[in-house]
């Protein structure tokens, strides 16, 4: 068995490797179905059928394929569903779940001639508004439900999230170094004040989307390695963010620039590992010796949040670069990174930093240090927290 998955794990990656990735550009609903339309013709074994039960589900994994955009498949709503969910799911498998009340036929397939779409005919029944409602419901919502006349004649409801419903997610935002840590200095522009100028407006736009938010400093003040992870450790919080700007030696100052967000872990990486080392710098000063490097490194190493975080960077990184791209020119994505930041290391949570751009690089910093460019940076960061927090949820989907 073990044999097996290795085989098939290794033969994933195969396709991976050697296939181009499909993109699923379009999901509609029409007639009753579920129209899937991708960026160019696929092979029927690329998708998996199965279902899942309580409550009952009709699952589909696309693989090697990726969404086209992150509207894809958003706000599907059907009379017959409790809900319709397409996510990516993993790096290169999209899932589409169609949650109903119970089981039935359900007969895919790929339309003649038109080698590019799939269908996924959907119930036909209407929904049963007395039967048990999707466990993705909160309790809160289960209780504040109401069944109206309306419902009783068959009418479906949808429970939608209010806004209130993040209220108990708490988010901490780290702006780095601080008082007498300057962090990298450009042109005569310090990290620590363009950071805090942009946790704050990240703090507003994540308020916005209805959570909250604890900033780790709202002032110049220099803060203690422990007094930063003290708050991000901070009962309830379900993402730690950490915000830092970049910076290079003169020599490369012109070549080095993009956004790049890292979470922990312990890399080889030489890149990563230097930029590691010039962030560490000040937290280790006045971290004490209590702190060895490997204690604090095996005990997050040895932890689940890893992969958390991995997928929350990957939101945040995509986020922000597809915010800042709409409006500026030569944005470069420098990708999720690993590396062993000091600063991550006492949150038991999914902890990322983000190293928002290069201080150093002139266009850049020109950039940083607009309303603009920090909005963009603000509301992608807030995005791709909302939306990974918003895929965990679905990865109760996971058989
Ligand atoms: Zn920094």
């Amino acid at each position: 068995m073990k044999l097996l998955k290795i085989f098939l794990l290794f033969m994933i990656s195969a396709t991976t490797l050697f296939s181009s990735v499909t993109l699923l550009k379009k999901v509609t609903l029409q007639k009753g179905e579920l129209r899937l339309e991708f960026s160019q013709s696929y092979d029927k074994k690329q998708i998996r059928h199965f279902t899942l039960r309580k409550p009952y589900r009709e699952v589909f994994d696309i693989k090697n394929t990726r969404l086209a955009g992150k509207y894809v498949g958003k706000n599907l709503k059907s009379n017959h569903c409790r809900s319709l969910r397409v996510s990516q799911y993993k790096r290169n498998i999209v899932r589409v779940v169609i949650e109903t009340d119970r089981s039935y036929v359900c007969t895919p397939y790929k339309p003649l001639f038109s080698w590019k779409s799939y269908h996924i005919p959907l119930p036909k029944f209407t929904l049963n508004p007395t039967a048990r409602s999707s466990r993705y419901a909160s309790r809160k919502s289960l209780k504040t439900r109401k069944i109206t006349k309306k419902h009783k004649k068959n009418k479906p409801y949808l429970i939608a999230p209010t806004k209130s419903y993040h209220k108990n997610e708490l988010i901490v935002i780290d702006a780095g170094h601080g008082g007498k840590d300057t962090g990298a200095i450009g042109g005569g522009k310090r990290e620590k004040d363009l950071v805090l100028q942009i946790a704050k407006k990240v703090a507003k736009e994540i308020k916005k989307r209805g959570y909250s938010v604890y900033l780790t400093r709202s002032t110049n003040r220099f803060l203690k390695l422990s007094q930063r992870t003290r708050i991000a450790d901070k009962k309830g919080s379900v993402a730690f963010i950490s915000i830092h700007a970049n910076s290079v030696p003169k020599k490369h100052r012109l070549t080095a620039h993009g956004v790049e967000t890292f979470y922990l872990q312990n890399t080889r990486d030489a890149k990563s590992q230097r930029i590691a080392a010039r962030e560490n710098a000040a937290v280790l000063k006045g971290a004490g010796s209590r702190l060895s490097k490997k204690v604090i490194i095996d005990s997050v190493l040895n932890g689940p949040k890893i992969v958390q975080s991995n997928k929350l960077a990957i939101d945040v990184q995509r986020r922000i670069i597809t915010n800042l791209r709409c409006s500026y020119k030569g944005v470069r994505d420098g990708g999720v990174r690993h590396a062993p930041f000091y600063v991550l290391v006492g949150a038991s949570r999914p902890s990322i930093l983000v190293e928002v751009g290069y201080i150093s690089n002139p266009r850049e910093r020109k950039r940083l240090f607009t309303q603009k460019y920090q909005k963009l940076i603000a509301k992608g960061i807030a995005e791709g927290v909302d939306s990974y927090l918003n895929n965990r949820k679905k990865e109760i989907d996971i058989e």
